[in-house]
């Protein structure tokens, strides 16, 4: 436990709060991806007077990005008096939309009652906050410390981090020798160190029929109905399947510690807009649905997506007349960095030094921008730790508790010890 550190990080209390006010003011809701270009420069600026040489890096051409909504990243790197490693936090600055039911201004940045109030005070502007007071902290106490600190904030997360992460990775920026280590402040509670998530394999899946007249059903050949068949197989046989597959993997919360999937949506025959409140009056010769299949690192893509396709076969050899389509929309693999990387080991000293005990590992159920450190990057040695009660995140009357950014700043500032100066871990 280093005293000296906890001091400097409980000196800065006041100055935590009003960033995290600040980052909250901005409304950086995706889609479309408002305010991004303000909050970057805000940001910019804010770690420019700490001494960070900053740069803006706009996303250019990737999902979204267009001259009234541009994917604007923000990249600091403060080099410290020596060689060394470089420790990269990684936030990002866009916020899911705030839905009705919100009791205080969503984008006012309320403090009461210790709590932080706003869209995006939890997921994640909180530990955005949290990172750059303890870098704040830690460079306070040992000004000459060797390596480098960086701090990104970087758009589009919630919508895939293509214009973020993705885009910024592909130029380098998450890849040795630039980078050694990344933490990236995810609210996963403050106790807790994030190894990774499942996996993701996005499907639509069409049946196909013919086309005739809605009084002559027979004449025709009904899509949907195909389709009523695919899902009872998925009741009867893939579900229960799913259920089944059990995981090391230590998932939060419990229920995702399996195989899961969702049908994300369904559409059937021709469409209603031309007739309002009429329905065409056709046997419908398509029907699609999309799938969400989240995978576990047991399992392997192709055993995936072969669940999948051996029951649509079945049906084909079954069912007169039954034909599918499938197509991929997504895959991301599952992702576990090991416990004793340096990062996690970092972590946990921190952990250890300010709650007095081993923390949890965990596994979040979906995925985030740590999948592009790992897959373009090529860098393993990156988990999410941050502030937040996971839960929260995406509700309404969204808030981050100061405590809670007050304590994982200490963890993340003796991870800096332990990263760069090499405290004992
Ligand atoms: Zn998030």
């Amino acid at each position: 436990m280093n005293e000296q550190l906890f001091r400097a990080v409980d000196d800065r209390v006041d100055e935590l709060v009003a960033l995290t006010v600040d980052l909250i003011r901005f409304p950086t809701v995706n889609p479309p991806g408002d305010a991004y270009t303000p909050c970057a420069e805000f940001i910019a600026r804010a770690l420019g007077s700490r001494g960070y040489e900053t740069r803006l890096i706009r996303g250019e051409g990737t999902p979204g990005d267009n001259d009234k909504y541009p994917r604007t990243n923000v990249v600091a790197r403060r080099a410290g008096r020596g060689p060394g490693p470089t420790v990269h936090f990684n936030s990002h600055i866009d916020v899911v939309e705030t839905g009705d039911a919100w009791t205080v201004d969503a984008f006012s940045g309320l403090v009461r009652d210790g709590k932080v109030y706003g869209r995006g005070a939890c997921d994640m502007k909180g530990g955005m906050a949290a990172s750059i007071i303890a870098a704040d902290a830690f460079m306070a106490v040992y000004p000459d410390y060797p390596g480098a600190i960086e701090v990104s904030g970087t758009v589009d997360e919630e919508s895939g981090g293509f214009g973020g992460v993705a885009y910024l990775a592909r130029q380098g920026l998450f890849s040795k020798p630039r980078v050694d280590h990344v933490i990236i402040p995810e609210p996963l509670n403050k106790d807790r160190i994030c190894l990774g998530h499942r996996g993701v394999w996005w499907a639509e899946i069409e049946t196909m029929g013919r086309i005739a007249h809605g009084s002559m059903p027979f004449l025709g050949d009904s899509a949907i109905r195909h389709m009523g068949a695919v899902l009872h197989a998925f009741e009867e046989e893939l579900f229960p399947a799913l259920d089944r597959k059990q995981t090391r993997m230590p998932v939060v919360p419990e229920g995702a510690r399996r195989s899961t999937m969702n049908i994300n949506s369904i559409h059937g025959g021709q469409t209603e807009d031309y007739f309002p409140g009429l329905p065409a009056p056709n046997v419908p010769d398509s029907a699609r649905i999309v799938i969400d299949r989240r995978f576990l690192i047991e399992e392997d893509i192709a055993e995936v997506k072969g669940e999948i396709r051996s029951i649509l076969e079945r049906l084909k050899r079954e069912r007169p007349r039954f034909d599918y389509a499938i197509r991929d929309l997504m895959e991301v693999l599952p992702l576990m960095t090991e416990q004793d990387a340096p990062v996690p080991r970092a972590l946990a000293e921190g952990i250890r030094g300010v709650f007095g005990k081993d923390p949890d590992y965990v596994i979040s159920p979906g995925t985030y921008d740590q999948k592009h450190i790992a897959r373009i990057g090529h860098l393993h040695d990156c988990v999410a730790y941050g502030p937040g009660i996971l839960d929260l995140a995406h509700q309404p009357d969204e808030w981050v508790g100061i405590d809670d950014m007050v304590q994982s700043a200490k963890v993340m500032a003796t991870s800096l010890d332990v990263l760069l100066r090499g405290a004992a871990a």
